[in-house]
């Protein structure tokens, strides 16, 4: 009150030349609202942003009424009123006002109750619009996801046609400069990137820092297209220079998502989401690039979405859905059955037969191919255990992801699988796909080499589809290689391919390894590739995968009859 009682000698007139001053180096609106006679006196620049009529409004309560947004009126009626009462002396909220375009705009309004030399309650305070203050990021000074989020929902709903793009930006290696080099590294390099993009963007163009690594442009301004490729190259070419002033001290990489079209209808949200899905495209596909959204890649991402929900449910369900089919493999020379490849098959309740193909990836990037691998693995152990009853050195085939090599315990299921079903080690090859095992560090090392010394076989599946052909050779030293339909296909078509497999085949036996050779479907392919000397076959011609009892009556039992 000491403070009240103190302006009591001032004047309106003289409150005002004080805030006229002050106006020019303040980025509100300061006003005086004379509450005793319903008078707001308010600046220039708040009569042109907003619909009034002079910079002194009569009747203020009732003038206003066309520039607050119509659900926030009452509660702000009722604040000033117990300003006005002398209930309380200050003000302070932040509600929504509606500019001269029609915009809904958040402000925050603070005010303090002086009382004049007259006794007028004069509510004395400053106006600030919140979307435009930029509630700064410590680290880049930039505006956070709230509030691109605000303006967006706004742009969006009045002018969503005026967007040309949002590019959502994020550091590659962000996290491994913060864990390798520490946080305050970590914000240098944000800082540095929020520089590159604010000198490459103009003026008017939205910059927002999203979560961690992530920024935002959004340009709602540029009157004409614009290519955000060429922004994005610019960004990364600063970069690049700021990376090598370093002396490449701080080493990273930029990748990018962008929205180029159809913002009518869409939502903040969607904006977020859509961009995160090609910002996560660009990482996927090796990092250090800009991928445009596209909307079948987004839907064939969201269809498999919902396969992996399928799966894990039917995962979850025993497995509900899920078979092994079997493919006969025979001896090349005598064509007898020596073994098979047990392959999986999935019958969706909701999507029908999905081809192992599609499903693997998927349950390799969610992980769910541990639990499958398990199940194939003890299935097919269990009918190696009865087959050999039939052919006594009868072996099956298990295709092995590189999910379960690299982040699974696959010694300890292996040694548990053939405890728990009573057979041999050597009943069971694993197949491993040469290009997803590819990353053969020690630790992948070390297990192929126990897997060995516990007499289990490794194979090489798919063997000439994969760019590493010989480095795996001799990493894995596998007991069986098996050459890849596309392989032995082109060794039937051209000359010099043929050729090329024979003397691959003799180098894989001077290796100590034998071969199978994958996809011989008729007769003639038979006969001139079984001269390339392969050690056995695999194909349509011998039969095609079936389920264990179709396998048991078309292979076995009928070579128990033999
Ligand atoms: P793969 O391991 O190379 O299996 C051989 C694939 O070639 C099988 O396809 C088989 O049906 C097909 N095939 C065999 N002979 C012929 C032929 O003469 N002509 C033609 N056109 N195709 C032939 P499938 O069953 O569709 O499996 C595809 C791939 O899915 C497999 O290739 C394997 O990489 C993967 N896969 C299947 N089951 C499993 C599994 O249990 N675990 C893992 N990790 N991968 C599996
Ligand atoms: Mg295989
Ligand atoms: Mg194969």
């Amino acid at each position: 009150m000491a403070d009240l009682k103190a302006s009591q000698n001032t004047s309106i007139s003289q409150i005002k030349s004080v805030l006229d001053i002050m106006q020019r180096a303040s980025d509100g609106y300061l006003y005086i609202f004379d509450l005793t006679d319903d008078v707001y006196l308010i600046p220039e620049r708040l009569k042109e942003r907003f619909a009034f009529d002079d910079v002194r409004i009569e009747n203020c309560s009732k003038a206003i009424q066309k520039v607050i947004y119509p659900s926030d009126y009452k509660n702000l009626v009722e604040d000033i009123a117990r300003c006005a009462s002398g209930e309380q002396d200050i003000h302070d909220m932040e509600y929504r006002w509606v500019d001269r375009e029609n915009r809904v705009i958040w402000i925050s309004c603070r005010g303090t109750i002086v009382v004049d030399a007259d006794g007028h309650r004069l509510l004395v305070g400053k106006i600030s619009e919140i979307g435009k203050k930029a509630k700064a990021d410590n680290v880049t000074g930039l505006r956070r996801e709230v509030r691109f989020r605000l303006n967006a929902e706004e742009i969006l709903r009045d002018r969503p046609e005026s967007i040309r793009y949002c590019m959502r930006i994020g550091i590659d290696n962000f996290k491994e400069i913060n864990e390798k080099d520490g946080t305050e590294a970590g914000d240098m390099v944000l800082f540095e990137l929020s520089k590159c993009i604010m000198d490459t963007v103009p003026e008017e163009v939205d910059v927002y820092r999203l979560v961690a690594d992530e920024f935002m442009i959004m340009d709602a301004f540029s009157e004409t297209d614009v290519n955000p490729e060429v922004i994005y190259n610019i960004i990364k070419v600063k970069v690049e220079q700021k990376v090598k002033q370093k002396d490449y001290s701080r080493f990273y990489t930029i990748s990018a998502g962008v929205l180029d079209k159809n913002f009518v209808g869409m939502k903040s949200e969607d904006i977020m989401m859509l961009s995160e899905f090609a910002l996560n495209e660009a990482k996927r596909n090796g990092r250090n690039q800009m991928v445009t959204f596209n909307q079948d890649d987004y839907d064939i991402y969201l269809e498999h979405l919902n396969i992996r929900k399928e799966l894990r449910m039917d995962i979850s369900n025993n497995f509900r859905g899920f078979q092994i089919y079997y493919q006969p493999i025979v001896d090349a020379e005598s064509f007898q059955i020596i073994g098979a490849e047990a392959l999986l098959r999935w019958n969706s309740q909701k999507f029908g037969n999905i081809s192992p193909v599609i499903m693997i990836p998927i349950m390799e990037e969610s992980g769910l191919i541990i639990p499958v691998g398990r199940y194939v693995l003890w299935e097919a152990a269990k009918m190696c255990r009865k087959w050999r009853e039939t052919v006594p050195n009868f072996h099956i085939n298990v295709n092995l992801s590189y999910v379960q090599v690299h982040k699974s315990d696959l010694m300890s299921d292996v040694q548990q699988c053939m405890k728990e079903v009573g057979i041999s080690p050597d009943s069971i090859v694993l197949e491993l796909t040469e290009s997803g095992c590819i990353e053969t560090d020690n630790r992948t090392r070390e297990l192929f080499k126990r897997l060995k010394e516990n007499q289990v076989n490794l194979a090489i599946d798919d063997f000439g589809t994969g760019y590493s052909n010989m480095r795996y050779l001799k990493e894995i030293e596998a007991k069986t290689v098996k050459l890849d339909r596309s392989f032995v296909l082109q060794a039937l078509n051209n000359e010099y391919d043929y050729k090329l497999i024979c003397h691959l085949i003799d180098m894989i036996h001077c290796l100590g390894s034998t071969v199978c050779m994958e996809g011989i479907e008729y007769e003639h392919e038979l006969e001139k590739m079984k001269k390339a000397g392969p050690d056995m076959i695999q194909g349509y011609l011998f039969g095609k995968p079936c389920p264990a009892e179709e396998f048991e009556n078309t292979h076995l039992n009928r070579k128990a009859l033999a």
